[in-house]
């Protein structure tokens, strides 16, 4: 069975964004400048940057069965992603993140899991590269990476956001992509390597990445861009860097691909809306000697 290039177990959010001169205090009441809602969640995030960057995508989640549910269904469906274990929990809200920006840019943030906390799906997709984060229950994704392993995928752990993670289940991850804050929450690249973790891929936003193997490590610029909005651009370069790890892509010249993905998804803003397409994508990474 061939199955698909790349299997996302995560999650899905409607963002509700609003705009407002200065946040809230406690008890207090401010009166917001503009509303917007956006699709959102890592996991349909990181879909969606795959599906663009050419790959066969399934997406494993849960939404509920409120109107933000079947909103999300339709933007995955209509980026060409699989959508049969996407179930919809009834007597759940969908994941929901609750935004609020003040003029100086400053936000705070609440998330409602909602469905996504109860992900919990017996079987997944058959698929060449698997990957998840943490916006699901832990256990979920733990599951998920002792099945694909046994059917000899590749599993790739973006582990955002950033938590602490045991050393069994480190021993199921192939590949983890944390950025530069979440590789210091789990102990440095040395811990990970420790544990079995063959590859490690840090992400240092317009810094650029350093991919660590034992015994080498290489640092790979970014990509020169003018960013107007970075949201969105760790979750563009996790999916078109299993995108190019399913096509049989060396991780270099993966990662060298994923970084072109991510500084594209700094110029536009919002995280859906701003994921580029092979095509741009290429472009942009042929315009460097190919890393090997
Ligand atoms: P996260 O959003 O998870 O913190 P990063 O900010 O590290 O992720 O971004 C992921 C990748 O996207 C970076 O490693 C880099 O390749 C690219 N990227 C992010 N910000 C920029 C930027 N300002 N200029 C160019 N590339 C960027």
């Amino acid at each position: 069975m061939r199955g698909f290039d790349v299997v996302v177990v995560g999650s899905l959010n409607l963002d509700l964004v609003t705009r407002t001169e200065r946040l809230p205090g406690p008890g207090e009441t401010v009166i917001g400048g503009s509303y917007a809602e956006f699709p959102g969640g890592k996991g349909l995030n990181q879909a969606v940057a795959a599906a663009r960057a050419g790959a066969s995508v399934a997406l494993v989640g849960a939404v509920g069965g409120d109107h933000a549910g079947a909103l999300l269904r339709g933007v995955a469906t209509d980026e060409g992603i699989d959508v049969s274990h996407l179930v919809t929990i009834d007597d759940e809200p969908t994941g929901r993140a609750i935004i609020s920006v003040d003029e100086a840019g400053e936000n705070s943030i609440i998330v409602v899991p909602g469905a996504n906390a109860r992900v919990a799906p017996r079987d997944i997709p058959v698929g060449r590269v698997v990957i998840a984060q943490l916006e699901i229950p832990l256990g979920t994704v733990a599951a998920a990476f002792r099945l694909a392993r046994g059917r000899g995928a590749t599993t790739v752990l973006n582990p955002a956001p950033a938590a602490e993670l045991a050393a069994e289940f480190l021993a199921s991850c192939d590949i983890v992509v944390p950025n530069e804050h979440e590789v210091v929450l789990l102990g440095g690249t040395d811990r990970l390597l420790d544990h079995g973790v063959s590859q490690i891929v840090v992400t240092r936003g317009g810094a650029g990445v350093d991919v660590v193997t034992r015994p080498s490590s290489i640092h790979l610029d970014a990509f020169p861009v003018d960013p107007v909005d970075t949201t969105g651009a760790g979750d563009a370069f996790c999916g078109a860097l299993a995108s190019r790890l399913a096509a049989g892509d060396p991780l270099l010249a993966a990662v060298q691909f994923a970084a072109a993905a991510g500084a594209l998804a700094t110029t536009k803003p919002g995280a859906v809306p701003s994921q580029a397409r092979r095509s741009d994508i290429e472009a942009l990474a042929a315009t460097r000697t190919p890393a090997t």
